[in-house]
């Protein structure tokens, strides 16, 4: 027996159909599988990168506060986004030291 998601009223395992409240229980399964259904825009995976890419560590609160992401997703987003932080500031950091050298190089 399980119960019903709809009227909670107990139902037979193999049941497609609620008999209590006449619910389609397949249904329900499905929408459970489109896990970010009803996710904020914002929260979502795609949006995520984006802000990513564009924030940064000002990212992380997108991170943290997702209600689709689970302890293990949390971390592997952050390690992400500390990676591309550390990666664009070393890009930074190049592109840096090639202008002062440009500048010597004028002589300046
Ligand atoms: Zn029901």
């Amino acid at each position: 027996m399980k119960k019903c998601p709809f009227c909670a009223e107990e139902i037979q395992d193999e049941a497609v159909k609620c008999k209590h409240c006449g619910e389609f229980l397949i249904d329900a399964e499905l929408r459970g599988l489109r896990k970010d259904a009803g996710v904020k825009w914002y929260y979502k995976t795609p949006m995520v990168i984006l802000w990513i890419l564009l924030l940064q560590p000002l990212a992380l609160p997108f991170i943290w506060k997702n209600p689709q992401y689970s302890i293990i997703g949390k971390i592997f987003w952050t390690i992400v986004t500390i990676a591309f932080t550390v990666a664009l500031g070393i890009w930074a950091l190049e592109k840096y030291a090639q202008f002062l050298k440009s500048i010597e190089q004028m002589g300046l």
